[in-house]
């Protein structure tokens, strides 16, 4: 490090970058060579369409994208823009945990485990699938990251945060049963939860989690919302675009100061109302939902756990957990210590 330290600050950064570049080009093999099943990491690329092996100038992260401009340079086929997309992600990623942590073994574990969570993300987002192997390699990195004293907490630590967080969320998992008959979150979410467990601790994984469930409402809401005035479900609709509000309003009160007045609680009160009222819209809308599916598949009676989480998606009309587990996950690499201290002053 100390004969590094000589160059500029911003050249390390550019080689970083660069670094990240082609990381990210290789974490795109692995997420399409993981879905489809294909063993071979190190192969040579090739068109998925016409077959033919890219020569090394198509080949070259971001910028291979921009002059062959997104098309394949044999047939032409469009290139899907996920390629680039990841590569940049993850050199900014690259670059970001540089500025913040410099050249350290710790800068090193991190890049890894950003690195497992893209592609866990990335499999999730494409065909809501999370790969035991790509999970199993988050938990052990995590563990390793703890035997080395790099993440601040002890390996015991480490080993009972994974196993909590498993169980934690399997249990959310299985008290859909109760409600709607079926898994909230598919198995691949525990799997993570438990790699989160590992890498941050107890207090991590639970800022960790409580963060997902805020960037999973951000994401899904529109997009409920939307379907709900699609399906003509106007009531449904009007109740989650009053969530949305309430919570802008709750968050914005925070920020203003104004929790301490007895406006503000007369306010969060009726938000409170205002959400018993949403819920109650939405249970309605399940049941309608499942007794719809129930009367399309009567016919079919084996069922496994797979099937009811399909059956799941279906009704809830939701996106896969995974990705806002990642994004918190990402944003506590960076500002964890940050969101501890501003938790610390909202609960004294
Ligand atoms: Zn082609």
């Amino acid at each position: 490090m100390s004969s590094l330290s000589i160059l500029p600050i911003w050249l390390i950064a550019t080689y970083v970058f660069l670094f990240g570049l082609c990381i990210g080009s290789f974490l795109n093999v692995v997420i399409l060579r993981g879905l489809s099943g294909e063993d071979f990491v190190l192969q040579r690329s090739k068109c998925p369409k016409c077959g033919n092996k890219l020569k090394w100038y198509m080949n070259i992260p971001l910028l291979s994208y921009i002059f062959l401009k997104g098309k394949c340079g044999f047939c032409k086929t469009r290139i899907s823009i996920q390629y680039p997309i990841i590569e940049l992600l993850t050199a900014l990623l690259f670059m970001s945990v540089y500025i913040k942590f410099g050249l350290t073994l710790k800068a090193f574990f991190l890049i890894i485990i950003i690195s497992t969570f893209i592609v866990l993300a990335m499999t999730d987002i494409l065909e809501t699938v999370i790969l035991t192997n790509h999970a199993y390699f988050l938990i052990a990195t995590g563990l390793i990251y703890s035997v080395l004293s790099l993440s601040g907490i002890t390996i015991k630590e480490s080993i009972l945060a994974g196993i909590a967080g498993f169980v934690i969320f399997e249990i959310i998992s299985r008290l859909g049963y109760f409600f709607a008959g079926m898994r909230i979150f598919g198995e691949g979410d525990s799997y993570i939860t438990a790699g989160i467990g590992a890498v941050f601790g107890f207090k991590g994984l639970v800022i960790v989690v409580a963060l997902s469930f805020l960037i999973q409402s951000a994401l899904a809401l529109p997009i409920i919302t939307i379907n709900a005035f699609k399906d003509k479900k106007t009531k449904l609709g009007i109740s989650y675009i009053l969530v949305t509000i309430s919570i802008i309003y709750i968050i914005l009160t925070n920020a203003l100061n104004l929790t301490s007045s007895n406006f503000y609680t007369v306010s969060v009160l009726i938000m409170a109302g205002i959400l018993i009222y949403c819920l109650k819209n939405v249970i309605a809308e399940i049941h309608s939902k499942k007794k719809l599916f129930e009367a399309e598949n009567s016919g079919n009676e084996t069922k496994n756990d797979d099937e009811e989480f399909e059956k799941g998606k279906n009704i809830f009309l939701l996106m896969p957990f995974g990705p806002a587990l990642i994004i918190a996950s990402v944003i506590c690499i960076f500002y964890l210590a940050e969101i501890k201290n501003i938790l610390k002053s909202v609960i004294i």
